[in-house]
Order: structure tokens, then sequence, then C-alpha cells
């Protein structure tokens, strides 16, 4: 059976920037005290193709980051009957013309922004009859460019797809101004996930993982650390 080849107790030393990214993380968890267990690596494989992800998966790595619905399409389907036990976890903004997609491929959505598509969210869910990971992506920067609902609207917001909605939400995610301290604001969406009794925080990425892991974080996506740069980066 290929699919024992996804194993964390193989999880290692066949990939050398996975089992970096592995020792950071137990030395962060270790700094904050908390447990590894507590922490998910997503492997952040945008833009990589099949043959740099085999080794990753082969190294007992479970759970990967994709931000196209079409780009994860077009690779995971083929990857997953070999690695069944791989999960997948959208971290790109959704159009709602992709959601029924989305919700066929993905394990988790980390991005949902806005009550449109929250609703259409609940739609598919209820018709697909699946139970994903949901997390409400949180603009903590108020960046114009960037997807994610304003830390100000965010209560009313995430009160309507729990209430409202009845959508399993999970977690709460952001993403930092790249000019900006990121810590600022992973206590920001650590806040707003206390007051609304909120267990996840997907936050944090290769170069600022171990702070994320201070602050609480749940879930860290993590690209460029272990599979390098990309073609379309440099
Ligand atoms: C690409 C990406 C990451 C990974 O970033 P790295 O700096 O390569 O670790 C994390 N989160 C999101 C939303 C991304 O698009």
């Amino acid at each position: 059976m290929t699919s024992n080849a996804v194993d964390p107790r193989n999880r290692s030393h066949a990939h050398p920037s996975l089992a970096e990214v592995e020792a950071r993380i137990a030395e962060a968890a270790r700094a904050a005290r908390r447990g590894r267990g507590d922490i998910t690596l997503i492997a952040v494989s945008k833009t990589f193709d099949s043959n740099d992800i085999i080794p990753v998966l082969k190294a007992g790595q479970i759970d990967y980051g994709e931000n196209r619905v079409q780009e994860a399409k077009a690779k995971w389907p083929e990857l997953k009957k070999q690695f069944s036990r791989a999960k997948l976890h959208l971290i790109g903004p959704l159009q709602t013309n992709k959601a029924a997609e989305a919700v066929a491929l993905f394990d988790a959505i980390h991005t949902v922004d806005r009550p449109k598509l929250a609703k259409v969210l609940a739609e598919e869910l209820r018709q697909q009859h699946r139970n994903l990971k949901l997390f409400i992506q949180i603009n903590t920067g108020e960046e114009p460019q960037k997807s994610g609902a304003r830390p100000d609207e965010a209560d009313e917001f995430i009160d309507y797809c729990q209430s409202k909605l009845l959508l399993p939400i999970t977690g709460l995610m952001c993403l930092p101004p790249i000019d900006e301290e990121p810590a600022l604001h992973f206590a920001l969406l650590a806040k707003i996930a206390t007051r609304n009794g909120i267990a996840d925080l997907s936050m944090g990425m290769s170069s600022d993982l171990e702070k994320a892991i201070a602050f609480g974080a749940t879930h860290i996506r993590v690209g460029t650390a272990i599979f390098g740069t990309s073609p379309g980066q440099l």
C-alpha cells in the first residue's frame, strides 16, 4: 500500500529543508511551552509541481496549502491517489463561482472573508454533504488591496457565519502587511479569536513562524523554507 508512505513516524531526514522547519517549530513550541501536537504545519506547495511535492509527501508531511483552485485541481487528485492521507488547505482568495469545486477538493478553507462567499459555502457544504474546516480571514492591516474582513467588522461577520449560516468556523487567518511588525497582527488576530471563542489561528510563514507560535498559532503556512523560491517568485 503506497499510502503508507505518508506516515508521521517516518517524518524526517529524507527532506532536509522540511527537517529544518520541523526543528524550528519544535524549538519555538518549547520556548512557548506549547505542545508540538497543537501546531499544524501546512507546507505551501503553490507554484510547485508534483515532482517537488512528492519528496515532501514521502517524508511524512500531511498538510499542504494551495492558493488557486484551478492549480490545486490540476495537481492534487492524482497525488491523493498515491498519498491518500494528504490534506489540502485553500489559502488564497476564493471566488463564489469556484466555491463548489473548492468544497469538493479541499479539507480546509482559510479565506472565508465576506457574507456572499459564506452563504455560497454554506449551501455547497449542505449539498455535497461535506464538512470542511473553515477559517475567517481578517485583514488585520486594513490594506485596501487585500482580502479579509475588517477588524472592526470581524465580530459581526463571525456571528453571521456561525449563528445565521451555521458554518463550522474553526479558526481565524491573517496575512500581515509585508512592511509591518507581524507580532502586532498576530496579537490582534489572537485577541479577536479569544473574544469570539474561536480556537484555531492560521498565522505565520517562513520568515515569522516562531513569532506566530509564540502568539498562539495553531496552523502555520510555510512555503519558501520548505520548497525554496519558485521560478515565478524570483
Ligand atoms: C505563499 C503563502 C504563504 C507561504 O509564504 P512563505 O513566505 O513562502 O512561507 C503563506 N500564506 C499565504 C496566504 C501564502 O499565499
